[in-house]
């Protein structure tokens, strides 16, 4: 068995261990049912998960609800929904207690006199005809506007197999706004036309999300690897899905054997009681997954069976430091 210190020379060890302090515990929270628009394969509605519980509307439940998951030892809150901003009441409550990630749509913008370094993540589907299509109207020029040269804030790119050969347009304009990007693929939950990858698909996308890690290095927020896992669906010549998901919430994790996964991870319904599968959609087929936090975390996981070379730990090493960017944990 090789060890770190036999494979990583002095500066990769450096960012070994920055990395290694950090022991990361996030769970996710469904601010609320609510959304100001209803895009073409959501997750959320498309699973039904937005009647799964009504809304606590009680900001004092959130309030102590938030210092239990605190207790519990979770110091990363991921706040989806539903539009969370469309409660900033509970937004607040735990952005007071917990390091918190807010993710929107960006047709609101999050004051930052009352939200100064919370991070923010805005969803974006494609170019001004993309999201019409998909969201009903062109959202990125009005986040954009919301948000530029916010230097919290990143936009989750969601790209859809029409977008291929497209995408620099978009992050050229993002790059503009003085604003960062993640990118990850669209799950087509609802099986819209047009919109399903097939595996060339999947071969041109790597190329193009590789392509522009490499020209805006500076905005892109991505590694080669992570590329290669979500594109391929594979890791260590295991196919990513069900038996191997590591975003699935541990109390209805009857998985066995139980893989490695997330400690403590939960996902939360908006009434506070009631819990999701996991990080994504209830009733999603995982064989198709592309959820990129879920494939991050795959990784992250499994270091040991990235402790084989030089290079796969490395890789393992990106894709951490790329969460932990993502999450605020480390500067980008
Ligand atoms: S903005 Fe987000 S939560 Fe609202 S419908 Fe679109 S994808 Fe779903
Ligand atoms: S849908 Fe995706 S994130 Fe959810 S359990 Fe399946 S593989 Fe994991």
């Amino acid at each position: 068995m090789q060890t770190v210190s036999s494979l990583l020379d002095s500066a990769w060890h450096e960012r070994y261990r920055r990395i290694s302090r950090l022991n990361i515990r996030s769970s996710i929270y469904d601010v609320t049912n609510r959304c100001n628009l209803r895009c073409k394969g959501c997750f959320f509605f498309s699973s039904g998960e937005h009647e799964a519980a009504a809304d606590e509307e009680d900001i004092r439940q959130w309030e102590s609800f938030i210092d239990r998951e605190k207790a519990r030892g979770v110091n990363m809150a991921i706040l989806i929904g539903g539009e969370p901003t469309l409660f900033l009441d509970r937004v607040e409550a735990f952005y007071r207690r917990l390091p918190t990630y807010c993710a929107t749509n960006g047709l609101i913008r999050v004051s930052r006199d009352r939200f100064p370094g919370m991070l923010v993540g805005i969803s974006l589907w494609g170019d001004e005809d993309d999201e019409k299509a998909l969201r009903g109207r062109d959202v990125f020029s009005v986040s954009r506007k919301n948000y530029e040269g916010d230097d919290h804030t990143y936009y989750l790119y969601t790209i859809t197999p029409k977008q291929i050969g497209r995408t620099e347009k978009i992050i050229r304009k993002i790059a503009d706004a003085g604003l960062k990007v993640h990118m990850q693929l669209l799950t087509n939950d609802e099986q819209v036309e047009g919109f399903h990858w097939t595996p060339e698909a999947l071969r041109d996308v790597r190329a193009e999300m590789d392509a522009m890690l490499e020209s805006y290095p500076r905005t892109v927020i991505s590694c080669r690897y992570y590329h290669e896992i979500i594109c391929t669906g594979m890791m260590m010549g295991r196919p990513f899905g069900w038996n191997e998901c590591p975003s699935v919430t541990e109390t209805m994790d009857d998985r066995d054997p139980r893989p490695k996964r997330l400690i403590r991870f939960i996902r939360w319904a908006a009434d506070l009681k009631t819990t999701h599968r996991c990080c994504t959609s209830a009733t999603r087929d995982c064989s198709i997954c592309k959820d990129g936090a879920a494939h991050m975390s795959w990784v992250m996981v499994n270091k040991r069976e990235h402790m084989r070379t030089t290079g796969d730990l490395q890789n393992w090493i990106e894709v951490y430091e790329m969460f932990a960017k993502l999450y605020g944990f480390i500067p980008w």
